[in-house]
């Protein structure tokens, strides 16, 4: 009997939260419809994904090459990222480049976004400011593990 008690309880605390949400937010949007400004706005429900919030400008995003003048990635290939990635999430392949005046490229530049904690180390441990996590995107659902190995050395 106290089991069901303490269901029925907890049944009416929670209807009691929801309530309290609902008639505080209604009072602010009607507040605000008649013009008067209040310190804390109401709660918006934003319809994602069909519509979404901008994100701040330092927001660290899905991780991209900067490419040079030519199209190619301007990563050099000189591991600093890989080195200093706490979830050793980045694998890159060196490959001698073609142009003279640069040593390496990477031949293969992936990010294992399973495992990556977007702390933001490897862009700012480049020393060419190569790899940047300014892409916008933060969409990271998938039912396939092979799609969280983000590829980084190809457009
Ligand atoms: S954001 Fe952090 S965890 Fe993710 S790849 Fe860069 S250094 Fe590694
Ligand atoms: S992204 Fe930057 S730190 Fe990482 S291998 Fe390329 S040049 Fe080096």
């Amino acid at each position: 009997m106290s089991g069901a008690w303490t269901a029925v309880k907890e049944i009416l605390r929670g209807t009691g939260i929801t309530a309290r949400h609902f008639f505080v937010n209604m009072g602010l949007h009607t507040l605000g419809l008649f013009g008067v400004r209040t310190k804390r706005r109401g709660a918006v429900t934003i319809q994602y994904p069909e519509v979404r919030k901008p994100l701040a400008p330092r927001h660290r995003s899905l991780h991209r090459l900067r490419p040079r003048g030519d199209g190619r990635p301007s990563c050099v290939a000189c591991m600093l990222c890989v080195t200093v990635c706490p979830a050793e999430c980045i694998t890159v392949e060196a490959a001698e480049d073609p142009d003279p005046e640069v040593q390496k490229a990477p031949a293969r530049f992936v990010v294992d976004l399973d495992r990556c904690c977007f702390c933001g180390f490897c862009v700012e441990a480049c020393p060419v400011d190569a790899i940047r996590m300014d892409t916008g995107e933060i969409r990271l659902a998938s039912t396939e593990r092979a799609d969280f190995a983000r590829r980084l050395d190809r457009p």
